[in-house]
């Protein structure tokens, strides 16, 4: 029998990085080989996302432009799913849009009605090469949509209009850590 370990336990923290950097708006790129190096930065990934709190994160966040990302999300059922993904695509949205609270680690402290399809497929590949198809729905589907735009270099802001997009960057530009990895206020003012 195969020994299991808990994602994230080998890994180290790496700093998060917050609304403003550029590599959070770059898009990132496929992972081309599946080695050592990249199992160690989904380690990585899961240490950061849970000392952080979060449900999970995009490698960009962690100043990697890889597309890469790790989840430990429950759904509207409280089924809880757990994994990650190499060179993911959104290959399916359907259902009905909802606006429903969205954060997000590189703008801590911030939450806001964000729309989302109900129900999300991605497919991509384990950091063995093998490949997945993870399918959503509620909070899951919500997360899968959320990395995926990650990897495209777009935040769940860039989601938001009018009032509600410029509560969150008043916010995010007069939060303590603004400014700490680049120009927050910069893309406040977009
Ligand atoms: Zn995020």
């Amino acid at each position: 029998m195969r020994s299991r370990t808990i994602p994230g336990s080998s890994g180290r923290l790496r700093p998060m990085r917050l609304l403003g950097d550029p590599v959070l708006t770059d898009t990132c790129q496929d992972a081309t080989v599946f080695d050592g190096e990249l199992a160690r930065l989904v380690e990585d990934m899961f240490a950061t996302m849970y000392a952080a709190e979060g449900v999970g994160l995009a490698a960009n966040q962690i100043g990697v432009p890889l597309r890469v990302f790790v989840y430990d999300c429950p759904d509207d059922e409280d089924v809880r799913h757990l994994g990650h993904l190499v060179n993911p695509r959104l290959v399916e949205v359907d259902g009905p849009v909802v606006r429903g609270p969205e954060g997000c680690l590189s703008l801590p402290g911030i939450e806001a009605g964000t729309p989302r399809h109900d129900r999300a497929v991605v497919t991509g590949f384990t950091v063995t090469g093998e490949p997945r198809t993870v399918t959503g729905t509620g909070y899951f589907a919500r997360c899968l949509q959320h990395e995926c735009d990650h990897l495209d270099g777009q935040l769940y802001v860039d989601r938001l209009t009018g009032l509600r997009r410029r509560r969150v960057l008043r916010t995010a530009a007069r939060s303590p850590w603004a400014g700490q990895s680049g120009p927050a206020e910069e893309a406040a003012a977009r």
